[in-house]
């Protein structure tokens, strides 16, 4: 074990992972601890944090700890501003952290650190301008800008979930109507699904004046999933390759929207190289063809000619290699 050791963090809503990191080489991962995310408490989420930090540094001295957190920062402050996932608003987090394992702490957006992650080592490696999107539990992006992750003026760079795609739509998780994310996020679909297929009325219009016929049009995916509180992203999918009316028209109504966000993406940032990504995008194979198709139709021609979409490449690594990357390149939270 070298002296001084690189750490990189992924801390998502419901598992954390440490890694010890070597960059060199196209990025490797020489140790590693999980645990799942129990207490959400700031304080005992930062006593979990330092316990894995220290088990996978093994007694070595912090060169850097580099953290990827699901949620919205504050500037350069080190302040979550909001992480709903948590259920925090305004905690010092990287105060909390720094107190248990030292200055070389930093906190960083965890589609930000995957971003860099895939341009570093992953599906974008070469590229120079990258838009990478998630699609998961939640929606985000991280752009990279001439090799540079764009953070912004405030660290809200990338809040792709919250563009808006339909004036006065659903209501998201943030708080504000028709953003993408409260129509194409799983935690939103699956939501929707189980208030729809529980009651026997959708919420896209369509007409069902008689409740037989609701009873008669139970979803497929109600089928699938063994129950209608239970239905994810992937039973919907299944049942649209089945052709069921209700998954169907769900499908046709979010893929226009998703590929419209993503072609507005990136009309706007030119990037050579855009990965696709999440837990949805991977288990949707019929969503990924149908927002493929809206996006080619809403892109703007010549960008589109410049932009390769690719799938990840590194899976969960991505997060842990991209935050130990973003420390050792001097980007600091
Ligand atoms: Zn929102």
């Amino acid at each position: 074990m070298t002296s001084h050791v690189l750490v990189g963090v992924d801390l998502g809503g419901t598992n954390l992972r440490a890694a010890v990191v070597d960059l060199d080489g196209g990025g490797r991962v020489l140790a590693e601890e999980r645990a799942p995310v129990g207490d959400r408490t700031p304080e005992a989420v930062a006593d979990l944090v330092q316990t894995l930090v220290e088990r996978v540094a093994d007694g070595a001295a912090l060169r850097g700890v580099g953290i990827g957190f699901a949620g919205m920062l504050r500037g350069w402050t080190g302040v979550v501003a909001n992480a709903p996932n948590f259920g925090w608003r305004d905690v010092d987090f990287r105060g909390l952290l720094r107190a248990r394992l030292g200055p070389s702490v930093e906190l960083y957006n965890d589609l930000n650190a995957i971003a860099f992650g895939e341009t570093c080592f992953g599906a974008a490696r070469g590229a120079r301008d990258v838009l990478c999107v998630f699609v998961g539990t939640g929606i985000g992006a991280g752009i990279v800008t001439d090799g540079k992750l764009t953070i912004g003026a405030s660290h809200l760079a990338g809040e792709f979930g919250h563009m808006k795609v339909v004036p006065g739509g659903r209501l998201c998780g943030c708080g504000a109507r028709g953003c993408i994310e409260a129509y194409a996020s799983g935690r939103n679909l699956a939501t929707r699904a189980r208030q729809d297929l529980a009651t026997g009325k959708a919420s896209f219009g369509s007409r069902r004046d008689n409740p037989a016929d609701a009873v008669r049009e139970v979803s497929l995916a109600v089928q699938i999933a063994g129950g209608a509180e239970r239905v994810h992203a992937g039973h919907l999918d299944e049942a649209v390759r089945a052709g069921d009316a209700y998954a169907c028209a769900l499908w046709g109504e979010v893929a226009p929207l998703l590929g419209l966000a993503i072609a507005n993406a990136v009309t706007l940032l030119n990037p050579s190289r855009v990965v696709l990504g999440g837990g949805v995008w991977e288990g949707a194979p019929r969503l990924r063809e149908l927002v493929l198709a809206a996006y080619q139709e809403a892109v703007n021609g010549p960008s589109a000619e410049a932009a390769v979409i690719v799938a990840t490449a590194l899976g969960d690594t991505a997060g842990v290699l991209g935050a130990a990357a973003l420390i050792a390149a001097g980007v600091i939270s």
